[in-house]
């Protein structure tokens, strides 16, 4: 709360009224804050692959001098990928926010199915299998999306779904419709969700463990997602209990009467 005021004083000195504005600034000043955290945690995230990557370069330009053969070759190329794919992902973030800041997040609505994107996602994120997907409900579902930002949502979900979940590997993604809608959710049994953070979660900027750097990332996953779905006259929301696991769901008008 901010307040500012002003007094009148008699000819002794004396104050003898006051007037004064009390203004409720705590979301202005809590934003004010992440935005300054924001700064350093993305300053971290982003150095953290460009260390790695410069010091895999730096390994592979002494191997091709000194043994081209070696089988470390395909190992620190493998991890030089990773890392760049890790810092393509943190700035297209960056940029979607400046997008969607200034009303540019364009769609390019297509008819596809749903279930198709969702497997592919699946496979992308998951090549080794290292991890249990489940699959509940339609095994086909044709909508009319954007299918790249749909793929980018459905990313961000099983993406939080596997970080949040270091002790389980089980992730079950449920789609089901009704006449108008198609609903897709992507169930984990992770750390959960405290319900006192769970109002902030698809905020700008908003990291439950901000300080306690546990778990990384930017804090932009939700929110873009959060975007896209209202972009597409969608809903998304979660259910979550803390030990128990999370359930990020979010559903999307079927028809091609999107009027976007
Ligand atoms: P981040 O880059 O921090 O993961 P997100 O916008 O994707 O940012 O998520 C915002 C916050 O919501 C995260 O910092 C995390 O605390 C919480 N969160 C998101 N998904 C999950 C999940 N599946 N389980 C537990 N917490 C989650």
């Amino acid at each position: 709360v901010e307040a500012t005021g002003r007094a009148k004083f008699d000819a002794n000195g004396d104050a003898y009224q006051f007037s004064g504005i009390i203004q409720d600034v705590t979301e202005e000043y809590q934003l004010q804050v992440r935005k300054d955290e924001f700064i350093s945690v993305a300053s971290h995230e982003l150095k953290t692959p460009i260390t790695s990557l410069s010091a895999s370069i730096q390994i592979l330009q002494k191997l091709v001098k000194t043994n081209p053969g070696s089988d470390k070759v395909p190992v620190f190329v493998n991890k030089a990928s990773n890392n760049l794919s890790k810092l393509i992902h943190l700035l297209d973030d960056l940029l979607n926010v400046t997008k969607i800041q200034q009303g540019q997040l364009a769609l390019n609505i297509n008819r596809f199915d749903l279930v198709d994107l969702i497997k592919d996602s699946c496979e992308h994120i998951n090549p080794l299998n290292e991890y249990e997907f489940v699959f509940i409900g339609d095994t086909q579902l044709m909508i009319y999306a954007d299918y790249r930002r749909i793929d980018q949502v459905m990313v961000n979900l099983i993406g939080n779904a596997i970080k949040y979940s270091p002790q389980s590997k089980r992730i079950e993604i449920t789609v089901f419709h009704d006449d108008e809608t198609a609903t897709v959710s992507v169930r984990d049994f992770g750390i959960g969700i405290n319900p006192q953070k769970l109002p902030h979660l698809f905020d700008r900027y908003y990291r439950v463990d901000a300080f306690g750097h546990q778990f990384s990332g930017l804090g932009l996953g939700l929110y873009i997602s959060a975007e896209i779905i209202a972009r597409h006259n969608g809903k998304i929301g979660v259910d979550s209990t803390v030990g128990n696991g999370s359930n990020f769901w979010f559903n999307l008008p079927i028809d091609d009467k999107l009027n976007l």
